[in-house]
């Protein structure tokens, strides 16, 4: 199978940690025998030193000709002082708008030789595997108007949380498209108790849902979910919720597993060009050190493979990877309790041994 993907590792360690996951990708290539043609573009910091913006046309275009695009991070202390249209997160930004990618997925899922990195008690995070989905583009962060007002002489405040039904019916079908793929069971986390915009998330659930038959859905208000993500997190399998709820939930998950070096996440769109990337940043304290933990976007990898290129095998065998290679004791220095670590690059190496 011949595929184009489309490299943007941006700053940092993004750099780093991309060139790791492109060596585990050649190899991934070379065993199940696919073509992957990489096509290099620029963004953020890089792009706004060599081109004067942090999202080139050039670099637009190399993702609408690939069929994924694998992002690293952007940003550092270097442009930090630059006006707003010059910070390296505008880039970002501008290419989740351009592509519209509209859905955030976020996969939580404790790896048994990392229990211990959890600040949670091993009993509750040990086997929790569950896939957050966030709406991206709508909700309270979009909505108008969002401003200040003088309302009768008092000086106040309004922003809105503007859904059109359309929006929340894609963000629950691609819900219940994964959920299909995992243990069939939905939670759609809103407020119907007190908002109309979660009365009609909740009906458009329902109605998606039916075409579902064999998904379980579920609702639960966004404040029980949030107790139940530490009470019993794992009850879940997708968690789907708009985009302010799916924001401050995503963040408690991720400390479920306790590593941000570990967490990868994709964003998808409507047009099926789809980015991936790690949750964590260009951590510029640690770049160019050859110690950031690539796992996170090796683990986004593999959620390319599987989601936008339809090889499941090939994911499989990275994640097995990964796992055999946590297994052996290897970690880079954000999970080694001291003493010795590995680098990002033997890290890679070893998780490509491991693929054979
Ligand atoms: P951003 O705003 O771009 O998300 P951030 O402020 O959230 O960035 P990060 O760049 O994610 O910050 O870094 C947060 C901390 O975690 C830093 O101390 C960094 O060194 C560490 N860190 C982040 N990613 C990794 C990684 N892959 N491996 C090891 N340490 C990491
Ligand atoms: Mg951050």
């Amino acid at each position: 199978m011949k595929k184009t993907i489309a490299l943007l590792p941006g700053d940092g360690i993004g750099k780093e940690v991309v060139d790791v996951t492109v060596e585990v990708l050649k190899s991934v290539a070379e065993h199940f025998n696919h073509q992957f043609q990489f096509n290099y573009g620029l963004i953020g910091g890089d792009a706004i030193d060599q081109k004067g913006n942090p999202l080139p046309e050039e670099t637009l275009e190399v993702c609408r000709n690939a069929d994924a695009i694998i992002l690293g991070a952007v940003g550092g202390p270097k442009w930090d002082q630059n006006p707003v249209e010059l910070r390296p997160e505008r880039g970002l930004l501008a290419l989740r708008k351009e592509l519209d990618l509209f859905a955030n997925l976020r996969p939580v899922k404790t790896f048994e030789s990392l229990l211990d990195s959890s600040p949670l008690k091993k009993e509750y995070v040990e086997g929790v595997d569950f896939v957050i989905v966030r709406e991206l583009t709508g909700g309270l962060y979009f909505g108008k108007p969002s401003e200040r007002i003088d309302y009768n002489g008092e000086e106040a405040v309004v922003d809105t949380l503007f859904y059109k039904r359309a929006e929340i019916e894609r963000i629950l079908v691609s819900a219940f498209e994964i959920a299909k793929t995992r243990r069939k069971h939905v939670t759609s986390v809103d407020k119907a108790n007190v908002l109309e915009s979660s009365r009609l998330w909740r009906e458009v659930a329902e109605e998606v849902g039916a075409r579902y038959p064999d998904v379980v859905l579920e609702h639960m208000l966004v404040d029980n979910a949030a107790m139940q993500l530490i009470r019993s997190p794992k009850q879940f399998d997708v968690i789907v919720t708009e985009n302010m709820f799916g924001d401050i939930l995503s963040d408690e998950g991720s400390m479920i597993t306790g590593s941000l070096g570990m967490l990868s996440s994709a964003s998808l769109s409507s047009s099926g060009l789809h980015l991936y990337e790690p949750v964590h940043g260009s951590a510029p304290d640690i770049a160019g050190k050859n110690i950031a933990n690539p796992i996170a976007t090796i683990l986004s990898a593999a959620m390319m493979l599987r989601q936008s290129l339809g090889l499941e095998e090939e994911a499989k065998a990275i994640e097995k990877a990964v796992d055999n290679v946590l297994n052996s004791g290897l970690r880079t220095a954000d999970l080694a309790d001291g003493g010795k670590f590995a680098t990002t690059t033997e890290i890679g190496e070893e998780i490509k041994n491991a693929l054979a």
